[in-house]
């Protein structure tokens, strides 16, 4: 049968991405010797140094803002032609001066790390031990772009069929609130990489994060006019940004419905939307009877409930399969990891899940409220307190097949449990939303886990560990299916930084 789209997207994207799925020893695995990649996304969240940043959370001063605010058409029309007007000379400098820049930035983002932190968990509610990693992963990005960069000068490895590479003269970047260091100033380091000048507009609710990190990347030697930060109102203003013809690449994280509406905005264009985009994900963990059930429950609490279920990347769905969907254990160990999670605003240290963004809006509020037919509450959540922000973890079973819950994100501190007779019937289970970011398998068994490999229909693949977190170069990040917009190279993966651009043969304009 011929293949579709998206699963062609997904072979080549494979072909030109070379990042297998993280198997147990892969996840362990130390970094070769001389890399200096500072993740900590494994790292023991009570480790001493971690708990000073708490203290420091504490007492947190208010910044001042450093972004300009567009409040008209022209505006956004000037500073696009301040960043393209830009752009040569930083594209002029050569790739190995560029990459110097990055690697100035990576130790400037770490210099800043107790700040961001605290930033973060002020505007974006997160608990330290979510952020930490985050900041680690920032710097991460830094150093792994600088390589990239050099990789693409003339010349360089990326050279060797004879086509030269000509950056996007001036990228876009419009990031989500979830991760308010990785993901805005990942995609920024992604276009500087390439030669690009950016803009980036942080997400509404945690702007001050992005402007930390912009403001060490400018202390790192990056030109003011090369990267700006902007915000606007996401009305007439923000649509004007992002369908000008002066972008000619937007990167998106955030809903598969922005990434809709973005693209029908750019459509048109000479070279077509250019959106690259990581979207939605309805993520689901599979436990079989071959499981070790304590790592497995402390897997799927921590990708469940880790920044209060409001990563792309979380776990929503714990399949158990066989004997696991009937043991008595498995559901008592769940139901005590779930209800022992200490819900506080995240400047308590002591907190282990904080709150949700804002007060639920409809699908939320649907997944924490009500049950479909078949559910019950194992853990039932409660509204913790007036802000409407605070809610105590809900754990239910008996999610039905092809049910809503099944097959929705709700973006939020809600697991559901779903039984399978077989591992086939959980892949099943697993492939059937539309999705395909994050998945997760617990099992001993050698047979089992590469039975799941073969046939699981995600982007990011994870055995026996918890399924958020992904790692820069280790485990680079993207989704498929309905997960994924634009080329669909990964983040943090070897081809990220060159699909800002374009090659053409040597000689030839690009
Ligand atoms: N990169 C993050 C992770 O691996 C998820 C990003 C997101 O939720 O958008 O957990």
């Amino acid at each position: 049968a011929a293949m579709t789209g998206q699963e062609r997207r997904f072979r080549d994207s494979v072909a030109a991405v070379p990042t297998a799925p993280s198997t147990p020893r892969r996840t362990t695995e130390r970094e070769p010797a001389g890399e200096t990649f500072t993740n900590a996304t494994d790292s023991d969240p009570a480790l001493p140094a971690v708990r000073d940043w708490g203290r420091a959370a504490v007492t947190a001063e208010p910044l001042t803002p450093t972004s300009r605010t567009l409040g008209s058409a022209d505006e956004v029309d000037q500073v696009l032609a301040t960043g393209r007007s830009a752009q040569p000379a930083w594209a002029a400098r050569p790739a190995a001066e560029r990459a110097r820049v990055l690697r100035r930035a990576a130790d400037e983002l770490e210099a800043r790390r107790a700040t961001l932190v605290t930033q973060a968990v002020h505007e974006g509610g997160k608990t330290i031990d979510q952020v930490d990693p985050e900041v680690s992963e920032a710097v991460d990005f830094a150093r792994y772009y600088a390589d990239r960069a050099e990789e693409l000068a003339p010349g360089a490895s990326l050279h060797t069929d004879g086509a030269s590479f000509t950056p996007d003269v001036l990228t876009l970047v419009t990031p989500p609130w979830n991760f308010p260091v990785a993901i805005p100033i990942g995609g920024v380091l992604a276009a500087l990489a390439a030669g690009s000048a950016v803009v980036i507009k942080p997400a509404p609710a945690v702007p001050g994060c992005a402007e930390i990190a912009v403001g060490a990347l400018h202390a790192a030697g990056v030109p003011p006019e090369v990267l700006q930060i902007v915000r606007c109102d996401e009305g007439d203003v923000g649509r004007h940004l992002v369908a000008h013809d002066d972008v000619d690449t937007v990167i998106l994280t955030g809903a598969a419905e922005t990434a809709e509406t973005f693209i029908s905005w750019r459509t048109g264009r000479d070279r077509g939307p250019r959106v690259l985009g990581e979207t939605s994900g309805k993520n689901a963990l599979v436990i079989t009877p071959a499981a070790d059930y304590d790592l497995a429950v402390a897997d799927l609490v921590k990708s469940a409930f880790g920044h209060a279920g409001q990563k792309c990347s979380a776990a929503s769905l714990g399949i158990l399969v066989g004997s696991a969907g009937r043991s008595e254990r498995l559901r008592r160990q769940l139901v005590d990891a779930v209800s022992s999670l200490r819900v506080a605003w995240p400047t308590d240290i002591g907190a282990t899940m904080g709150p949700v963004i804002e007060p639920p809006g409809e699908k939320l509020r649907r997944a924490l409220t009500t049950l479909e037919p078949g559910e019950s509450w194992l853990v039932e959540p409660r509204q913790l307190d007036e802000s409407g922000r605070l809610w105590s973890p809900g754990l239910k079973e008996g999610v039905r097949p092809g049910s809503w819950f099944h097959l929705t994100e709700a973006f939020g501190p809600v697991l559901g449990l779903m039984r399978a007779e077989s591992l086939e019937e959980a892949i099943a289970l697993q492939n059937a939303t539309q999705y395909g970011l994050t998945g997760g398998l617990h099992s001993l068994d050698e047979d089992e886990i590469a039975t799941w490999l073969d046939r699981v229909e995600v982007g990011n693949a994870y055995v026996n560990r918890h399924i958020t977190g992904a790692i820069v170069r280790r485990q680079s990040f993207g989704g498929w299916k309905a997960s994924s917009v634009g080329p669909g190279a990964k983040a943090g993966g070897p081809n990220y930084v060159a699909q800002l651009g374009t090659f053409a043969p040597d000689g030839l304009p690009a």
